[in-house]
């Protein structure tokens, strides 16, 4: 690897690689697929542009982001390296000139948008080069559970089809598992390397609060923050044109952006975001994919995100430059009611409606946020953050492991292949019809839990998918899914704290309900019937987490 730190040094001049970009690159110059999943400014881009210099031929560059694609590839230019691009805003003559350099080896890196790419004058372009690299930038519009869905990625199967042997790297910064296993299928990727990098950003601080009195509230925020440069996500067009509006109207130098501007004032706009000129900018979704703004030093959600890869994506826009940064997250039902009604409109309702699920779950919890986020994502954080409004001021909590063994036992006694609202019944020996005829009543867990009530039930799942001790299974009709951790709790002891629910009431003065302490049957009596069984505990791998208390089947 020499030869990639010496390139990295001289184009673009830094000293050592960041965490996985050294094996990313390893792994496609041994001609792997390969699908690399890193936060939003964790460096993707060298990725794919170092072992495409490292390379003879030349490297395609699939990026959505035609109005960003010339900056990139100007960028490029400046550090000098052989890139240039290729997409329909462009005369025939200058694409013919591009092709041209292309056929004189004077292009090392070619940039298309994805029209381009699955068009017939490009396959035969294609056909006539020695390609040594397809990058699928930003993959996960790819897939139709990701965020940003593009028709023509979809077409994009015919690359491996048709170039079996040259490596595809996929990047992107948003995938849970359904996205990740979409964009693989979709690519039609074989046996593709797969490296995620940590989702967890501790310079964000992350904030939820009920949305009422925004205005006040963000001019409070600013008051504190003065001459910082932020984002304000709002879910309409019309939001973000009244909400700049009155900002500007209370001394706030701040713009708005949607996509109902055109381009050229889309792109002004952005410029005067990036040169500070308007640091503050109210925008929908459409704003931020791609942009390299490191002093970007809050995010606000003036309305609830559709779901948490959204959030995550954007508030991640937020201290790329590693300083402290801050967000900020107003969650009203009323945004959910708007929410539903798109999703009602769109083609994939479960999915949708089960993510929406999720990011309410997150916003009701009064479990530290990062710990939810990075558990969403298949990662555990030890110990709470104390940079979150949950960790500023904890609620009470009860050693809660007793709880959580019987609920996580009754899971992986129904062979981890129930809902959440099944596991509860049979904790509770509800005499269902169908826990019956299942067959559910022969097992040991079954009445377990009869001394909780069922709501309480509901909350301690929640809590407990919170904690990342356990997952949900969305394909596979919702059933709860073990984790590493809850393998801890049922085998080796590991206590797990619980938030009292009279606590997350209003009226905190309520007794907790806490389940009467059982006997130990659960771990050694398990660990028995794990041998047995030789049942395999899945890894929380990744596994999106959304709670459904019903069987989908
Ligand atoms: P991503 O596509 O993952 O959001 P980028 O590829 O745009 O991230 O990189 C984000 C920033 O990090 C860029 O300014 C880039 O130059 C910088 N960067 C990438 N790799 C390194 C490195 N090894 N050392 C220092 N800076 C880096
Ligand atoms: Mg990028």
């Amino acid at each position: 690897m020499k030869l990639a730190n010496r390139i990295l040094k001289k184009y673009f001049g830094y000293d050592k690689f960041r965490p996985l970009q050294g094996e990313v690159i390893q792994s496609i110059l041994n001609g792997n697929d390969t699908v690399v999943i890193m936060p939003t400014g964790g460096g993707k881009s060298l990725c794919y542009q170092i072992p495409a210099l490292m390379m003879e031929g030349v490297a395609i560059v699939v990026s959505p982001l035609i109005a960003l694609m010339k900056d990139q590839v100007e960028g490029l230019q400046a550090n000098g390296v052989q890139a240039g691009f290729l997409n329909s805003s462009q005369s025939a003559q200058v694409q013919n000139e591009i092709i041209e350099d292309v056929h004189e080896g004077k292009i090392k890196l070619l940039y298309v948008s994805p029209e381009k790419l699955v068009s017939q004058d490009f396959y035969y372009l294609l056909l006539q080069l020695k390609v040594n690299l397809f990058a699928v930038d930003e993959a996960h519009c790819i897939s139709v559970w990701g965020h940003d869905f593009r028709p023509e990625y979809s077409k994009m199967a015919y690359l491996k089809k048709h170039f079996p042997l040259v490596p595809v790297v996929a990047l992107t910064a948003t995938a849970d598992s359904l996205t990740q296993k979409d964009i693989i299928r979709q690519l039609g990727l074989d046996a593709p390397k797969l490296f995620l990098s940590s989702f967890d950003r501790p310079n964000l601080s992350l904030k939820v609060a009920p949305g009422k009195d925004k205005f006040k509230s963000i001019l409070g925020f600013l008051r504190q923050r003065p001459h910082q440069s932020g984002i304000i996500y709002c879910l309409s067009r019309k939001a973000c044109e009244g909400l700049s509006e009155k900002l500007r109207n209370s001394g706030v130098n701040a713009s708005y952006y949607h996509a109902g501007l055109s381009p050229d004032d889309r792109a002004k706009r952005q410029e005067d975001f990036i040169n500070d000129t308007v640091p503050i900018v109210c925008a929908t979704i459409a704003f931020g994919m791609g942009i390299d703004k490191s002093n970007v030093r809050w995010v606000i959600h003036y309305n609830l995100p559709r779901n948490i890869e959204s959030y995550y994506q954007e508030i991640g826009r937020a201290g790329r430059d590693g300083l402290k940064a801050d967000t900020l997250l107003f969650y009203s039902f009323s945004d959910v009611i708007v929410h539903r009604k798109f999703i009602e409109e769109s083609a994939l309702k479960e999915v949708s409606h089960a993510k929406l699920e999720r990011i309410q779950q997150f916003c009701d919890a009064q479990i530290c946020r990062r710990k939810i986020l990075l558990s969403y994502f298949g990662e555990h954080l030890e110990e709470d953050c104390g940079n979150c409004d949950v960790c500023k001021d904890p609620p009470q909590q009860f050693d809660g492991t007793l709880i959580a063994q019987k609920a996580l036992s009754a899971v992986f006694r129904l062979k981890e292949q129930v809902a959440a609202g099944t596991v509860i019944d049979v904790l509770r020996g509800s005499s269902r019809q169908e826990i019956l005829s299942r067959g559910y009543n022969k097992i040991k867990t079954y009445g377990a839990g009869k001394d909780v009530p069922h709501q309480d039930w509901q909350q301690y799942m929640l809590q407990l998918l919170n904690l990342g001790y356990i997952s949900v299974a969305y394909d596979e009709g919702n059933a709860l899914k073990l984790t590493e951790q809850s393998k801890e709790v049922l085998f080796s002891g590991r206590k797990v704290n619980l938030v009292h629910l009279a606590t997350m009431k209003a009226e905190a003065q309520k007794a907790p309900v806490i389940a009467k302490p059982a006997k130990q049957i659960y771990r050694e009596d398990l660990f028995e019937s794990l041998r047995k069984l030789r049942l395999k505990i899945s890894r929380s791998s990744r596994i999106a987490p959304y709670l459904v208390f019903s069987d989908a089947t």
